[in-house]
């Protein structure tokens, strides 16, 4: 089969909030940006109902409405939004190399990765059923609906501890579920955990299943690893705190990333290790992980790359 070769200035991929607000100030900045959506176009607020605290929308919207509002934004400047998911990228040289679908080629003198994360979750057909309709994986996007209300927590390590104590500031009692009989998290969170009166710490305990009325969670059912006894705890919330998996599987080897796969960028840019390549949203935040955060680094990685094409037009060399 023959292989087509296309070349770009800007090539974005993702269409999370990152990826298409990239593509505004990539357009508007007349890179001609071409995005490929991944399988996600959108990303993952099109998995959730309401979101609250996106500023512009004072009496809030959905997720898949707010992306779709996103997308038109930057069709409106001529993005050129195609379907596909990049499957392998080669930075030995410039311009750089994706191959899209495992078939097309794209020769791209700048490449901007939005690529996000997917959080993990216990993968509970329940856990799906009432996923938005009580069940979350982000308690600061989601914690202020169970405002007064008893929510149960699912993880040991600091960013459930920390996701538990901002739950006991809105909400009436907290059951942090511990499947080990001790933390993971560093022992400055499991002390701000323990002395939080509101948070109930349950050890050896597992997630057998959410209970629910059909429309909203109404309990969880959990199950003692130890004596096998199961018990029903009431709650109207359920959040899932076991981690997240940045999607840069196709960049190992050619990019910088932390122990847990996230990308390095330069502090205060989204300059990666290799010129031209620049990384934007949660695929480089495993701290922030918000919409707001994701879309304010787009802005940045669309900047990075218009200046660093204007520097190489003038032959600046650019430094990180
Ligand atoms: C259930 C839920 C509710 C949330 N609620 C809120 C909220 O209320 N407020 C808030 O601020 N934040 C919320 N968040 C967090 C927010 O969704 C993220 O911080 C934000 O979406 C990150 O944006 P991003 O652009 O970095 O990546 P993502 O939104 O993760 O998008 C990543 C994009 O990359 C694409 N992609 C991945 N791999 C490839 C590939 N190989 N090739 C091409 N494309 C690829 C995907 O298809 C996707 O389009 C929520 C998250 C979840 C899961």
């Amino acid at each position: 089969m023959s292989q087509e070769v296309e070349h770009v200035e800007c090539l974005i991929i993702g269409s999370g909030p990152a990826g298409y607000t990239a593509a505004i100030y990539a357009a508007r900045a007349d890179l001609k940006p071409v995005m490929y959506t991944g399988m996600e176009p959108g990303g993952q607020l099109t998995q959730t109902t309401e979101v609250d605290n996106f500023p512009g929308y004072p009496a809030g919207i959905t997720g898949p409405e707010m992306m779709e509002d996103f997308r038109k934004q930057a069709e409106r400047f001529g993005t050129d939004i195609r379907f596909g998911y990049v499957s392998s990228v080669d930075f030995s040289s410039l311009p750089h190399k994706v191959v899209v679908d495992e078939i097309k080629t794209i020769t791209a003198d700048t490449v901007i990765i939005s690529t996000g994360a997917t959080a993990k979750w216990l993968g509970l057909p329940s856990e799906q059923k009432y996923n938005g309709f009580g069940v979350s994986a982000c308690a600061v996007c989601d914690g202020f609906f169970f405002k007064g209300q008893d929510v149960a927590i699912v993880g040991a390590g600091d960013t459930a501890a920390e996701e538990a104590t901002y739950l006991a500031k809105l909400c009436k009692k907290v059951y942090m579920l511990v499947r080990r009989d001790e933390f993971r998290a560093s022992k400055a969170m499991v002390h701000r955990v323990m002395n939080t009166p509101n948070i109930e710490v349950i050890y050896n305990t597992e997630t057998k299943e959410i209970l629910g009325n059909g429309k909203n969670v109404t309990a969880v059912k959990v199950v003692n690893n130890q004596t096998g006894a199961e018990t029903d705890i009431p709650v109207e919330g359920f959040f899932v705190a076991i981690g997240h998996k940045p999607n840069t599987d196709i960049f190992k080897g050619w990019l910088d990333m932390d122990d847990t796969g996230y990308l390095k960028t330069v502090p205060g840019s989204t300059l990666t290790n290799v010129e031209g390549v620049f990384a934007s949203g949660d695929v480089q935040d495993s701290y922030y992980r918000q919409a707001v955060t994701a879309a304010g680094s787009g802005c940045m990685a669309a900047l990075d790359a218009e200046r660093y094409l204007a520097a190489k037009e003038h032959d600046v060399k650019v430094v990180s």
